[in-house]
């Protein structure tokens, strides 16, 4: 089955913008599938497993169905654990957050309970909890089944684990009969089975079962991540690797959009593909990652499915996919064409778990690898320029420089040695520069203080974006791009402000670079 876009559901707008707002790109398959049989009102066994979106596979359709008019309760929710009803509770307030009047409540065992009845005194359409607080609540009868017409059970095999049984059968007990009743969980075992049967009337079974899938040998690492951690250890094996062209993959348009933003500010040539473009941008951006004008491309795994370029030769799964099938997708953008490849996924957490599942599904290997130090990356780097040395050492006629080398060592304190170790800091980039701007006047440029105001002969006009400039400045002079200062663009010219202390270098670095693939001059701005 294929996955359906939300837009195609007959749902209130004011979902499907919370939907967009949470930047789902489509349905996953559990929710493609569940979505509209609870729509339908049927009783509902849903079978996932972790991380497929189980949450709106029954949050979605659950929402359309609350009366906001009503402040009563209209459905319980119970989950296993006071964590996992906070979670709940978070995702169906994204979800409704255009849903005027509705309000979710999350209760659990450990939270003061009279707390809890003066926020349950407010009236809460949806109340999401543990079982256990929620039969305390029934039975001091501070929640009030009246209206609650529908019930969801999930990940009912926690529940279960964990000793809730006869809670949930309480609780059930409690509900109206004419009701819904909604069951989710990743595994099926027999004491499941047993309560729908029990508690469920006709109940539409739905399973999101895997195919068989062959996953191309490739070199996969995994790493511990936080998510605040996330841009700074891709910069770090962006810069280690080096991979010609990368693919780094997120779960949402937002973070696709985020991501691109980050890479742009720190000089990278990275630009994001989702679903919310028009088909001409695509275009472009497919065109510059083919020509390898873009060399970090960050997609949906909606957005990279017609992407079919040979050269990748990294994937990041920046965030772990929703879905075993999609990893093998994603990774098998690389290493094509007998060429070498990579594949690395960064996970948090719990998350550590998801990926042994996707080891176990896809029948490989993911091994867990140290971040880089910077240490590390500064050595590779160096090792890449000392490549490059003997090249021209071997293919180039050096004699003159020779001389004007011998001629340094004759006439200074300094060894060939301290030359070369010099020259290789310069070409690494981390050289500091003691030279003064004396050819360029900064005096006048009418930035603002401490920054110099530069022109650029070139502008909108030429379909140049802000992060165009940005990218260029940045990679091209080693400058952090977040140094950059305020970028004017007007149609044929571009005023862009960088601290002082770089401005010769920006400028020197300037002279042969190109932005879109056109040269470019770049002066100070001369505001006198
Ligand atoms: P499960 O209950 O199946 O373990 P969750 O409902 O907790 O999974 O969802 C896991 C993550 O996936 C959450 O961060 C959720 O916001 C996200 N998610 C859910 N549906 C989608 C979708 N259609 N597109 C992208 N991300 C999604
Ligand atoms: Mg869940």
């Amino acid at each position: 089955m294929e996955a359906i876009r939300f837009d195609e559901l007959d749902l209130y707008p004011q979902i499907l913008r919370g939907i967009k707002e949470m930047g789902f790109e489509e349905a996953t398959p559990i929710q493609s599938k569940a979505i509209p049989v609870v729509l339908s009102g049927a009783d509902v066994i849903g079978q996932a497993q972790t991380g497929t979106g189980k949450t709106a596979a029954f949050g979605v359709p659950v929402l359309q169905k609350v009366d906001p008019s009503n402040k009563k309760t209209q459905v319980i929710i119970l989950s296993p654990t006071r964590e996992l009803a906070i979670q709940v509770a978070d995702e169906l307030r994204k979800l409704s957050k255009y849903m005027h009047g509705v309000k979710v409540l999350p209760v659990y065992g450990g939270q003061e309970i009279t707390k809890q009845i003066r926020s349950l005194k407010g009236g809460a359409q949806i109340i999401i909890g543990t079982p256990g607080r929620v039969m305390d609540h029934l039975r001091r009868k501070t929640i009030r089944c009246d209206y609650v017409d529908t019930i969801v059970l999930d990940e009912a095999d926690e529940m279960l684990n964990m000793g809730f049984r006869e809670d949930i059968e309480t609780i059930l007990e409690y509900i109206p009969e004419e009701r819904q009743t909604i069951l989710f969980s990743a595994t099926m075992p027999k004491p499941i089975l047993d309560i729908t049967k029990k508690y469920q009337h006709d109940a539409v079974t739905i399973k999101v079962v895997k195919k068989e899938l062959t996953v191309p040998s490739i070199d996969q690492y995994y790493y511990d991540v936080k998510r605040k951690d996330k841009v700074d250890v891709l910069t770090r094996l962006l810069d280690y690797y080096d991979p010609k062209l990368s693919l780094v993959f997120c779960n949402t348009k937002r973070m696709v959009d985020e991501l691109a933003q980050e890479l742009q500010g720190r000089g990278y040539f990275a630009e994001g593909l989702h679903g919310d473009m028009k088909q001409t941008q695509r275009d472009r951006v497919m065109k510059s990652f083919r020509n390898g004008k873009t060399d970090i491309l960050i997609a949906t795994d909606v957005a990279a499915r017609g992407i079919d370029v040979d050269d990748v030769e990294a994937v990041f799964n920046y965030d772990i996919p929703q879905d075993d099938e999609y990893y093998v997708h994603r990774i098998g953008r690389t290493g094509r064409a007998g060429r070498c490849g990579r594949a690395f996924t960064f996970v948090k957490g719990k998350e550590v778990y998801k990926l042994k599942d996707i080891q176990r599904y896809c029948k490989t290997k993911i091994l867990a690898q140290p971040i880089p130090s910077s240490d590390d990356v500064a050595q590779i780097k160096a090792e890449k320029v000392m490549d490059r040395i003997a090249t021209i050492i071997e293919e180039e006629d050096l004699r003159e420089m020779i001389d004007i080398i011998d001629k340094q060592v004759n006439e200074s304190d300094f060894t060939a040695m301290d030359i070369a170790a010099a020259f290789l800091k310069q070409a690494l980039g981390t050289g500091v520069e003691n030279e003064t701007n004396a050819e360029y006047d900064f005096e006048n440029t009418g930035a603002e203080e401490g920054m110099v105001r530069l022109f650029i002969n070139i502008g909108k006009k030429q379909n140049v974006k802000p992060g165009d400039v940005l990218g260029a400045i940045a990679g091209e002079s080693g400058m952090p791009g977040r140094l950059v200062g305020a970028i004017d663009m007007f149609d044929k010219y571009t005023f862009v402000e960088v601290p002082r202390e770089y401005g010769r270098e920006v400028l020197d670095a300037m002279k042969s670079a190109k932005i879109k693939g056109k040269s470019v001059s770049v002066e100070p701005a001369n505001q006198k």
